[in-house]
């Protein structure tokens, strides 16, 4: 069976199927990302690396190596973009970290 379709429809076809390839992807992406939760202070695996939100509040006494520059966005284990709030991490899998946060596993993002 040969339908023998125009030209102009075969192309908005193609152009139909690859929008609609790109849209589910990009819808894919934004959801993955949205369904990443804030790590907690809390969780289990956050307390046995002493992960603060905020880098300030890391004590210093327990975690003598933390420095006043080291946060979670300067860190090579830091998976969200420049500049960004937060981001994921390499320790951390599926959940998302402050960009000014700290844990002992910091290891300093070569420049
Ligand atoms: Fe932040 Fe690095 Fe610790 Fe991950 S490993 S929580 S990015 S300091």
């Amino acid at each position: 069976m040969n339908f023998n379709l125009p030209t102009a429809f075969k192309t908005n076809r193609r152009v139909f199927m690859l929008q609609s390839a790109l849209t589910t992807a990009a819808v894919v992406a934004a959801a993955s990302a949205q369904a990443q939760a804030m790590l907690s202070e809390t969780d289990a695996q956050a307390t046995g690396l002493g992960y603060r939100a905020d880098s300030t509040k890391v004590d210093n006494a327990k975690f003598p190596k933390h420095a006043a520059e080291q946060h979670c966005g300067n860190c090579a284990l830091f998976q969200g973009a420049a500049g960004a709030a937060s981001g994921g991490c390499a320790i951390f899998a599926g959940k998302q970290v402050s960009s000014k946060g700290w844990c002992s596993a910091y290891n300093k993002k070569s420049s």
